[in-house]
């Protein structure tokens, strides 16, 4: 008989490494790092605009520290297209440099907020949901949710000795208008993880979500009974209610115009993906004045009561193409967002003084849908997946309370309530907190909103500019600043030359441009940003590098 003669110890493993830096404790700036043997990855990168701050400034992740401990993300995963889970990667990306990979709808958002911000655009790695991407020791594999924006997904994270589903927002959809309903299958065949890192939006409401094909029925039933023009408010990125109200035009006998640049922008990405193929042809705004009142459905953004949106302009009778009049209907098909109850009653209290019929979650309850799980679907989903442990994730302190509750009466350990900046810590049978990092607020004025310089406000032409010229030599791992800096502004500027000089030589010596474009690329966005934080006045900037050695602008550097 066989006798080993020396005793097999088990293999020891690193634990996983879980570090929030947003999103926990808090609805919105979604992003968490996964770490194991000294790799890192990053699961989406939101941002939040702060509501109670004046000016509404966005505030993005604080991840400072990462770089000293070692631990900067070498690839991030987006799980949807939601500005809370990607609305801050075009700020953050520069500091990584790393792959980004994402489904084809996100991965479109966050090419325009790239491009916007001068960044190179070759890191975005379109995926096509049920894809696997190996990271270091990491496989992610992209499994597709239902949720509020098509090609949402769930991630499968596998280490050597880790299954963790981190689930990003979802809900349990059997009628989704776009893409396929939830699959129970591919959760099954995953089952039993060791932790499921969860959406706790919904965990305190009983019950079910409402499907989108329902909330879009609602929609259809209110719009037969109006009898004058209709604007239906909605977040531009339920693409999957556009398309709805689009079919329902079509069966009203309405034309349909779009008004908002963000709605404009997703329906001409949605477009190009295909979501929208049947989509009626749209009225332009400038023409709703000539169709009578009961052919119009006009489509809106501002349902948050956004004070420069249209429909905060046709709520004072303010909009240049359309006054709406007594018997007009709104409907507001979107929640409102927690913290934008002011301007929204304000919004309201507009359209009434104007006599026109207002119908929201209020009068008409079934025309909201939301994109998170009740505790009906949380229930059903950890049947599929029997995880060991859980948690909670995206919401705030109340609604991860609610989570743990929940988790515990189907016997799934909870052993921590994640804080944002904390460390867990991940062995074979618990979770435990390792270290904390102190996190800083991290604001940024919104008019700098990426993907956002088209709005009629920011649009308007910059009458005031500043011209930067630089000199600058390649080196051999880049390129670095020599010679004067001129600068060049029509109006005086309370601009500190040295700092200004400072941070260029240190920003130019870090990025490894091969190129001068890609140097200018990498370059702009961050030298926006920083005279932006520093100048009083929003100023149109010009950027001009000259190569010290006589090359011509932009040309391909050759190895020396
Ligand atoms: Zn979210
Ligand atoms: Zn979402």
């Amino acid at each position: 008989m066989f006798r080993p003669r020396a005793q097999i110890r088990p293999r020891t493993y690193p634990p996983l490494l879980f570090h929030p830096l947003g999103g926990c404790g808090e609805i919105g700036m979604n992003l968490s790092l996964y770490g194991y043997d000294g790799h890192w990855i990053a699961v989406d990168c939101g941002m939040t605009i702060r509501q109670d701050l004046p000016d509404q400034p966005l505030q993005i992740p604080d991840v400072d520290h990462l770089a000293a401990h070692a631990m900067v993300p070498s690839a991030v995963f987006i799980t949807h297209g939601h500005e809370d889970h990607l609305g801050a990667l075009a700020w953050i990306w520069p500091r990584w440099n790393c792959p980004v990979y994402a489904t084809p709808l996100a991965i479109e958002m966050l090419r325009a907020k790239f491009s916007e911000q001068g960044l190179r655009v070759d890191a975005l790695k379109p995926i096509q949901p049920g894809a696997r991407v190996a990271a270091g020791p990491f496989g992610v594999t992209f499994l597709p949710v239902t949720h509020s924006i098509p090609e949402s997904c769930a991630l499968s994270i596998i280490t050597p000795r880790h299954k963790v589903l981190h689930t990003g927002d979802w809900k349990l959809d059997e009628r989704p208008l776009i893409g396929a309903p939830f699959s129970a299958a591919q959760f099954q065949a995953l089952a039993p993880v060791d932790l499921v890192v969860a959406d706790s939006t919904n965990a305190d409401v009983e019950g079910h979500s409402r499907s989108e094909a329902e909330a879009a029925e609602a929609l259809e039933s209110v719009i037969r009974e109006c009898r004058g023009r209709v604007v239906v408010s909605c977040f531009a990125s339920n693409i999957a209610r556009i398309k709805a109200l689009g079919a329902i035009a079509e069966r009203t006998n309405r034309r349909v115009a779009l008004l908002g640049r963000s709605m404009e922008r997703m329906v001409s990405i949605a477009t190009q993906l295909g979501y929208l193929d049947d989509f009626p042809p749209r009225v332009p705004a400038n023409d709703l004045g000539y169709l009578y009142a009961e052919e119009v459905l006009i489509i809106a953004t501002g349902s948050q009561g956004e004070p420069r949106s249209a429909l905060s302009r046709l709520s004072q009778g303010r909009h240049p193409a359309l006054d709406l009049l007594a018997d007009d209907d709104v409907i507001f098909s979107a929640r409102a967002i927690p913290g934008n109850e002011r301007p929204i009653a304000r919004l309201k209290a507009g359209f009434k003084r104007l006599g026109v019929n207002v119908h929201d979650e209020h009068t008409d309850p079934a025309l909201h849908a939301s994109g998170h799980p009740a505790r009906e679907e949380l229930r059903q989903l950890y049947r599929w997946l029997r995880p060991k442990m859980l948690l909670p994730v995206h919401g705030e302190a109340s609604h991860q309370q609610a989570h743990r509750e929940l988790a515990s009466t189907m016997d799934i350990h909870v052993p921590q309530l994640a804080k944002n900046g904390v460390v867990l810590s991940l062995d074979a049978e618990t979770l435990v907190p390792s270290g904390t990092h102190h996190l800083r607020p991290r604001l940024i004025a919104s008019r700098m909103r990426p993907g956002e310089r088209t709005n009629p406000v920011s649009a308007r032409r910059h009458d005031k500019s500043l011209s930067i010229a630089l000199n600058v030599l390649p080196t051999a791992t880049g390129w670095t600043r020599i010679g004067q800096m001129i600068w060049d502004s029509e109006i005086s500027l309370p601009l500190d030359e040295d700092a200004l000089a400072d941070w260029l030589d240190e920003r130019i010596d870090a990025i490894t441009a091969e190129t001068l474009l890609q140097l200018r690329q990498q370059l702009f966005g961050p030298l926006r940003e920083w005279l932006h934080e520093r100048l009083p006045v929003s100023l149109e900037i010009h950027l001009q590098l000259m190569p010290a050695d006589p090359q011509p602008e932009y040309e391909v550097r050759t190895a020396p």
